[in-house]
């Protein structure tokens, strides 16, 4: 086969007589990749790239295109030549690469790509492809367009010449209709065309072939049998519908599916271009079905349209490449944007007309759409809101403006009535999003508090509570040689203890009196006592704190008088903790831990003094050994000491050897110098009380932070700033940054999603602070206990209940591991986190505060959620 630019000229783009072909000024990919962008979409077609691995490996899955008929489109066929095939041939190699791919994959047929290396050094494609053609008895194509020869426009004329002249006109359909039509130039990215395909179905239009999004290979050979060809991306493959016209005498007509004036331009154009093209067609009444399609969506369209009213007058900068910038411009328009200027760097003539027509003369046209032009289109002009290629989305991240891919990266369909309202929520959302980022949301007054309901129901279904006994041990984990025992029957501790061991995959202390029904009818001091006296013989912890349960505070233990016995007798110090596990959940037992830990400080002398540098940490039940060793380092950032009550991060993993002694955490010693430190930090609202009995006995000042998200990092490291007049480590402004970045990478998929949380209310606080920054504030926060934050998680409903309380209309559970049912149930995605998790591995290390953990849950949520508007499209059988 040999092309000419003498051919490819007189097939195509005519008007644009300066620069040839299409225009290119550097900034885009090759001709290679111009014709694996046209004919890769045929996925039930095996593509072959002859050259070394660049070629393949750096185009490989690049472009977002979606596909029914195979997978062929998203896999890696390469002949990966090498040094002795440059100097020697790489025939034989490409010859072998094929008869490998046809036996392993059995496609219907095979594309083979030239490329530079290949290309320069003249292996003869048309040889090798012929004889296994004949060997393999299957179509094997050459597809001449080495990157050398031109820009990625060559690369799909090119491609258009290779289907002319290898596939099209080769087999006939076994049935045609009047209503027959060749879709060219869609190629289904982002599912485009699964949304505009039921459209032209419903319109009564068929279609034959697609040229050749969501293609078969069968299909487009005998695209020459459509009755009309109708060209969807412009003049890319308009040498195609020539050749249809020249040869078989095809019409055609050029569409657009974005916005609903093209759609409903397009579709009358269709139908009144077939009803000239057959009698039956005219007798059908096509346009009469047309407009009564029309009329429906656009009435649908109104409705669906109203909550995206906040895009009326927002000013656009428009620079598309791959999607035409005038039917964009249409597109936006009809959305209530106005467009403040288009690039036209990569338009045709024609494209340039066409923007005229739409927007009027004194439409703005700029050629140098340079990063500096619109930074001054933002910043002098007034812009609001950027539209271009995927190569902008990082100029408008880094400068927080409001940005849409619309070219062929997108992960979200635009076209169509359905891409429409994609579009406006996508634009809407973004707009949003950079909104709330400029505001500072936490202010007080800013927003509406939650709704907050108990669920009512008799029982619980699927618990969402734990134990307060076991929030009261998981505390005590946190204490160097301490030992929680639980004073109740011995089921409590052990199920407990299992639960936890699941969740930190670590040793766990949890001690038990054991009580059987002779304790309990005749009392349990001696059980406590028993028990008590012998790990302190044998164990030596420091610390025994003895847990009141359900059982020995219903029963009206005086557990106090019997503690005050054992700390005078044992060689251990023994506190008191009552934790009865009807009353509170989780947060409740572990606060009263904590409080009972704070007891042990000791009342300053007259010679002591408060040490400047010592803070006090009350750290949450919510957080991980990973988030404490966090909080850690950004105290010790500023030169400051913390002392953290308690601090899980001896939970992390790292310790060695096996004790039946909580090991590592803070010191028994430690807890007795508390009233030196020069502030308590309170990170999680549940512990405020512990650090008002440290206020009030010795005056130390405290603050109460959650340290998650960009507000609540920020707040976390000035009020450090503040203790110790130091100066913020630059490496914690590099996180801030990334936490910036990730949201605004993440935020399209994020925002407007129904998210539920059902986490202990601290943790709901701190995950709902994070979506909310994201203006994805969740739509239901289920907690299980009414806390005091409860009122202040940015969800718009609280609800106080259990897994069963999580309402259907979501679309993402955040829970812990018992959440999992409830999300299968429910059919919805699941981000594990909170209390327990054992599903997942990595509890421990999982991050939720500062900009680190702000930016790993961003990650993981954008993930699980996946692209913003998922389609769920079934090929016709036509
Ligand atoms: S320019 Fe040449 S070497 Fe580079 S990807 Fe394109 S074909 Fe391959």
């Amino acid at each position: 086969m040999s092309l000419s630019l003498d051919k490819l000229l007189e097939a195509g783009c005519q008007a644009d007589t300066e620069h040839k072909v299409c225009r290119t000024r550097g900034g885009e990919s090759c001709a290679f990749d111009g014709a694996a962008i046209v004919l890769m979409p045929i996925a039930d077609a095996a593509h072959v790239v002859h050259g070394p691995i660049v070629c393949a490996g750096n185009a490989w899955e690049g472009r977002g295109v979606h596909s029914t008929t195979g997978d062929f489109h998203r896999r890696g066929f390469t002949s990966d030549v090498g040094e002795l095939d440059i100097v020697y041939g790489g025939e034989k190699r490409l010859a072998a690469t094929i008869r490998e791919v046809v036996a392993c994959e059995h496609p219907c047929a095979v594309f083979v790509y030239a490329t530079c290396v290949t290309g320069l050094i003249g292996e003869d494609l048309d040889t090798v492809c012929r004889d296994l053609s004949a060997e393999l008895q299957l179509p094997v194509v050459p597809v001449h367009a080495p990157g050398f020869v031109g820009p990625k426009n060559l690369g799909n004329r090119i491609a258009g010449e290779v289907l002319l002249e290898h596939v099209i006109g080769t087999a006939e359909p076994d049935v045609t209709t009047p209503f027959d039509i060749a879709l060219i130039g869609e190629y289904n990215v982002a599912g485009d065309l699964d949304v505009v395909e039921p459209l032209l179905r419903e319109c009564g239009f068929r279609v034959l072939s697609h040229v050749t999004g969501n293609a078969r290979f069968e299909e487009i050979r005998y695209a020459h049998r459509a009755k009309l060809s109708v060209m969807v991306c412009s003049r890319a493959l308009i040498n195609v519908a020539a050749g249809l016209r020249k040869q078989w005498g095809i019409p055609s007509v050029e569409v657009s599916f974005f916005g609903a004036t093209e759609i409903a331009r397009s579709l009358r154009a269709i139908a009144l271009a077939l009803e000239a093209t057959s009698p039956e067609a005219a007798v059908a009444g096509l346009r009469e079905r047309v407009e009564s399609v029309i009329a429906r969506h656009e009435g649908d369209l109104k409705a669906r349209l109203t909550p995206y009213t906040v895009l009326h007058g927002q000013r656009a900068v428009l620079y598309s490449g791959g999607v035409k910038s005038w039917s964009m411009a249409s597109a936006l328009t009809d959305l209530g944007v106005e467009i403040l200027a288009v690039g036209t760097k990569k338009s045709s003539v024609q494209d340039e007309e066409k923007v005229r027509l739409v927007l009027g003369n004194d439409a703005r046209l700029i050629e140098d759409i340079s990063p500096a032009t619109i930074r001054r289109l933002f910043a002098e002009e007034g812009a609001t809101l950027l539209v271009a290629g995927g190569r902008n989305r990082y100029l408008a991240a880094k400068e927080g403006w409001p940005f849409v891919d619309v070219n062929q990266e997108r992960e979200t369909a635009y076209a169509g009535y359905e891409g429409l309202v994609n579009l406006a929520c996508d634009l809407s959302a973004s707009v949003r999003f950079y909104e709330r980022q400029r505001l500072d949301i936490s202010l007080p007054g800013m927003r509406e508090p939650a709704v907050v309901r108990a669920e009512e129901r008799a029982g619980t279904i699927d618990a969402l509570k734990n134990a307060p006994s076991l929030g009261a041990a998981l505390a005590l984990q946190g204490v160097d040689r301490a030992i929680p025992v639980l004073h109740a029957a011995q089921g409590c501790t052990f199920l407990g203890k299992v639960l936890a061991l699941r969740h930190f995959n670590d040793p766990i202390s949890f001690g038990t009196t054991a009580l059987f029904t002779e304790d309990v009818v005749m009392g349990s001091d001696e059980a406590a006592l028993r028990t008590l006296r012998s790990l302190d013989a044998a164990s030596h912890p420091e610390l025994v704190a003895l847990i009141s349960g359900g059982l020995s505070e219903v029963k009206g233990e005086d557990v106090d008088a019997l503690v005050r016995d054992l700390d005078r007798e044992l060689s251990a110090c023994v506190v008191a903790v009552h934790a009865p596990d009807y009353v509170g959940g989780l947060e409740e037992g572990y606060l009263a831990a904590v409080r009972a830990l704070i007891t042990l400080a000791e009342e300053p002398t007259s010679g002591s003094k408060v040490a400047p540098w010592l803070v006090t940490v009350l750290a949450g039940p919510h957080l991980s050994p990973g988030d404490v060793n966090e909080l850690r380092d950004i105290v010790e950032s500023f030169g400051l000491e913390a002392v953290i009550v308690p601090d899980l991060s001896a939970l992390d993993g790292s310790r060695e050897g096996l004790s039946a002694l909580a090991s590592g955490g803070v010191t028994v010693r430690r807890l007795r110098e508390l009233a030196t430190s020069a502030h308590t930090l309170v990170i999680g609202a549940s512990l405020e009380p512990a650090a008002r009995d440290l206020h009030e006995r010795f005056a130390t000042p405290y603050t109460v932070l959650d340290a998650v998200g960009l507000r609540g990092t920020d707040a976390l490291l000035a009020q450090l700033s503040l203790i110790s007049g130091g100066h913020i480590a630059p490496r914690y402004e590099r996180d801030r940054r990334v936490l910036v970045d990730a949201m605004r990478d993440a935020h399209l998929r994020i925002s407007g999603k129904r998210i539920a949380l059902a986490l202990e209310p601290d943790h709901a606080a701190g995950l709902a602070a994070i979506l909310d920054e994201m203006a994805a504030a969740p739509r239901y926060a289920v907690v299980p206990t009414k806390a005091p934050v409860t009122s202040r998680i940015q969800a718009r409903e609280v609800i106080v209940g259990d897994f069963a309380s999580v309402p259907h209309d979501i679309d993402l559970l955040v829970a812990g591991s018992h959440g999992r049912r409830t999300a299968r149930v429910l059919g919805v995605p699941h981000f594990e986190t909170g209390f327990p998790r054992f599903e997942v591995f990595g509890a421990s290390r999982q991050m939720t505060v500062t900009y680190r953990g702000a930016t790993a849950v961003v990650d993981a949520i954008a993930n699980l959620l996946g692209p913003a508007h998922p389609i769920h499209y079934e090929r016709s059988t036509s």
